[in-house]
């Protein structure tokens, strides 16, 4: 078996009039939510670019430009099912995903459980491939003020062709 992993970061501004999508989950009780040119949630952005960048595939701003009208208001749980499909199609699983979200605003851990069951779903995996971490900024940094949310995600994936 080869293994193949990957990276992916990504960070979006929070501001009022937005939804509050991340991991695929609303947070209808948050005032503030991603600027973007899709639904803008940084958590499944990251994913993507991990998952894209352990199959050799590029990036998500490759595959789903900003400047193409297709995917303005995008859901990126559909961004994310059709860049599964393309790394699926190179024959890789998914092992595991280990995520960590930085941000004050909303309060993510109650939630992480089913933004892990959101994504398994999607992907086709069990919940307990799927990890879901959250720190908040400490006053420091963008973050720290509230300003933006910012997410990391590493995908471990296995092929059993070489
Ligand atoms: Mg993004």
């Amino acid at each position: 078996m080869k293994f193949r992993i990957g990276q992916g970061w990504d960070r979006h501004a929070l501001i009022e009039g937005r939804p509050c999508i991340l991991g695929g989950v609303l947070f209808a009780e948050c005032n503030v939510g991603p600027k973007g040119h899709s639904d803008g949630d940084a958590l499944v952005h990251a994913l993507i670019d991990a998952l894209l960048g352990a199959a050799g595939l590029g990036d998500i701003g490759g595959l789903f430009p900003d400047t193409d009208p297709r995917w303005a208001g995008a859901d990126s749980l559909d961004l994310l099912a059709r860049s599964w499909q393309l790394v699926q199609e190179k024959s890789y699983r998914i092992e595991n995903v280990d995520c960590t979200i930085i941000t004050e605003i909303p309060k993510i851990s109650p939630r992480a459980g089913s933004m892990r069951e959101k994504l398994a779903e999607v992907l086709g995996v069990g919940a307990n491939q799927i990890s879901i971490k959250a720190t908040r900024g400490e006053g420091l940094g963008p973050e720290g003020r509230s300003e933006c949310v910012t997410a990391m995600a590493t995908v471990l994936l296995s092929t059993g062709l070489n």
